[in-house]
Parts: structure tokens; C-alpha cells; sequence
């Protein structure tokens, strides 16, 4: 089944063709990525009017863009997937309209797929480790991005139970926030990332917040104030800069690492599953192989580029839907605030 996956629920368009006859990370036949980043860079944030407009400009000759890539023309499809929410509202309606559009004009299913189940399957995506196998079911993820930071139980496919979550700012949203204070420019989080590649570890140490109580929530708010009085009380020089950024990204991905592994005591299973976009985050990424590995078990995250938004993830997740028969009716409905506890399972 061949399934065209379109992304839009925020500041990137995304476009993908999933091809489930084909094994692993060869199924996905081509994907391509806009992003709007310089678009609302001038405003330091994501201006929505802005974002439903350059969705309508970038869409169309993203989706001739990828088929070409993928070498398929359109009555090729088999069925069209759209991220359907969580997002904002204008820039959901965009994708809804042109996925749901399309569908009907070719006689194709369409689908409604919640931006972080596409996030969360993203993983699922990649070729097969060549010992353990893909990861199945039950299993933990962690999702990582810049709107949240969820601890999710997946007891199958789309059977998800939510064991914990930010109280205040997502981890990318802290990135991104205690990026800016220290005067790097829209959006911070990955610069801060290689800012700390040069920073000493230790020189400075921020708290792991709620680490110190039983739990399995976040709150990540706090620390950007202590690295804002760290920065107003210090010379400000490049390298206590990247001190700074190396401080910050240990305490954030220290906490990230306990909870995870407390995750996976809680749910009695020793496989997490990453992904969002912090999930790029390299030291992040070693650290969670490390505890996963230290107890007998793996992490498993999609490469980098699937970690941020893309349209790869959508078409995946909503393959997974349509091949299970689901589909949507004709209207063109979005979901701007969504339980993903709410979906549907995926019959194995
Ligand atoms: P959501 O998925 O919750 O709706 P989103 O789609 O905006 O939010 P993503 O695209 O998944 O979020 O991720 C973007 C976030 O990831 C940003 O906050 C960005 O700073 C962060 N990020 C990207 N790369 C890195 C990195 N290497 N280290 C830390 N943070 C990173
Ligand atoms: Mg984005
Ligand atoms: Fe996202």
C-alpha cells in the first residue's frame, strides 16, 4: 500500500510517500521537508496566520515534488494520511483540505492521523536492529518535543497510556527559551545543542528538576530562570557560554534519563522508544542507550531528520491505520487538542 503522508500542523510542511510492501526504512520511497523557520524568525515565534498561509504556498509542489522523487505519479496512491491535531488550527486545515481533497478525487481512503502517534511510531520506521528486531510492543516512549515532553506506555499500537508529562515548558520549548536568553538566535535549541559540544561538563551544574520526589512528571520552567541568573552573574564570555549550554543540557537530559528509567520500572519493560525533536539531541541520545543498556534493555529513536516534524512519520502511522481498514468520512475534520489516550487501537 502506498500512502502519501502530509504534515502541517505547525511551522514545517511535510510530505512523504510510505510504501508498506516494502521492508524497513526502504519503505519510505521519498519525503521532503519545508521549513518556515526564517519566515518567523523577525518575530521570535510562530505567527499562525503566517504558518496557514506559507502551508498553501509550500504544499502542492511539495506533493509533486516528493512523487517525483519517489517516481510515482498520483493515481498511484492508495490512500492519503494528514495530520489531523494536535497543531494549530489554520495550519491543520491546510493539510486536512488538500489530504482530504485529493482522497476523494482519486477514490482513496483518507486519514487523520495525532501528530505525536506519527512522532511516536517514527522510530518504528527504521530498519530492524539486526539482533533484537524491530521494537514491539509493550514498550515506553519518551516523546521530546517543542510543544511536549510525555512518558507514554505503549501497550500496542495505538493503545497508549500516559504516565507522565510537563507540568510547565516542553523540553524543546526549555532548549529553545534558555537558548534566547543567552542572545542565540530563533530558534535556539539546536545551536544551543552544538554550543554545548564546546562547553566543560561541570562547570556549571543546574538542578534535575522533580527528580528528588517519586513520579514521573516534568517541569523544565524553573531551569531556565537558574541558567538566566547564571548568565546575568557571569563574564558572558564565548566559553562560559558554552559552560552554560553544556550545564543546562546535562540537567535536562540527566532528568530526561531518570525518569525514562524509572518509566520503565513502572511499566515492567526495559525497550524505550524515542522521538520528537529534542530526541536529535546527541547526548540525549547516548545517554538513554547507556541506561537502557545498563539495565539489559536498548533505545531505539528514528535517524535525526525523523526526529523533527516531517511528513514520513504521518504516512507511516496512517499506513498503519489504513492497512487495519480505518479510515475517515468525506468531511474535513481537524483536531487542534487531542488525548492521544483517546485513539483507537490497531488491531495486531
Ligand atoms: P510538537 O511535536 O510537540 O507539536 P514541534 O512539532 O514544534 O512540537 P518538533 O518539531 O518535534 O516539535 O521539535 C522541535 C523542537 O526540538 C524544538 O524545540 C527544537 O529546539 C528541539 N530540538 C531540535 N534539535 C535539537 C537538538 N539537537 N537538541 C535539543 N533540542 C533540539
Ligand atoms: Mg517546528
Ligand atoms: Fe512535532
Amino acid at each position: 500500500m502506498k500512502v502519501l503522508g502530509i504534515e502541517s500542523s505547525c511551522d514545517e510542511t511535510g510530505v512523504a510517500v510510505f510504501d508498506t510492501a516494502l521492508a524497513g526504512a526502504a519503505g519510505l520511497r521519498a519525503h521532503a521537508v519545508y521549513s518556515q523557520v526564517a519566515l518567523h524568525a523577525e518575530y521570535g515565534g510562530v505567527v499562525p496566520e503566517l504558518a496557514s498561509r506559507d502551508h498553501v504556498r509550500k504544499l502542492l509542489p511539495l506533493v509533486r515534488q516528493t512523487l517525483a522523487e519517489a517516481g510515482l505519479g498520483v493515481g498511484e496512491l492508495d490512500g492519503v494520511a494528514y495530520t489531523a491535531g494536535p497543531g494549530l488550527v489554520g495550519a491543520l486545515l491546510v493539510g486536512a483540505g488538500v489530504a482530504r481533497s485529493l482522497a476523494w478525487a482519486l477514490d482513496v481512503p483518507a486519514i487523520g492521523v495525532h501528530h505525536m502517534e506519527g512522532h511516536l511510531l517514527a522510530p518504528l520506521m527504521e530498519d530492524p536492529d539486526p539482533v533484537h528486531g524491530a521494537p514491539e510492543p509493550p514498550f515506553v516512549a519518551l516523546l521530546v518535543s517543542g510543544g511536549h515532553t510525555q512518558l507514554v506506555a505503549v501497550d500496542g499500537i495505538g493503545r497508549y497510556r500516559l504516565l507522565g508529562e510537563t507540568l510547565d515548558d516542553a523540553a524543546g520549548e526549555a532548549f529553545d527559551k534558555t537558548a534566547k536568553l543567552m542572545g542565540l538566535p530563533y530558534p535556539g535549541g539546536p545551536q544551543l545543542a552544538a554550543l554545548a559540544e564546546q562547553g566543560t561538563p561541570g562547570a556549571f551544574r543546574f538542578s534535575r528538576p522533580m527528580t528528588d520526589r517519586p513520579g514521573l512528571d516534568f517541569s523544565f520552567s524553573g531551569l531556565k530562570t537558574q541558567v538566566l541568573l547564571a548568565w546575568q552573574q557571569s563574564d558572558q564570555s564565548p566559553q562560559t557560554k558554552a559552560d552554560i549550554a553544556r550545564g543546562f543540557e546535562d540537567a535536562v537530559v540527566e532528568t530526561l534519563a531518570i525518569k525514562c528509567g524509572r518509566a520503565l520500572d513502572a511499566a515492567g519493560c526495559d525497550v524505550i522508544v524515542v522521538s520528537g525533536g529534542v530526541g536529535a539531541n546527541k547526548r540525549l541520545r547516548a545517554r538513554l542507550q547507556d541506561m537502557a543498556s545498563k539495565r539489559g534493555g536498548r533505545a531505539c529513536f528514528p535517524r535525526p531528520s525523523l526526529c523533527t516534524d516531517n511528513g514520513a512519520m504521518i504516512a507511516f502511522a496512517g499506513a498503519l491505520r489504513l492497512q487495519a481498514g480505518q479510515h475517515d468520512d468525506a468531511a474535513v475534520h481537524v483536531t487542534p487538542r487531542w488525548d492521544m489516550a483517546s485513539l483507537p487501537p490497531v488491531a495486531a
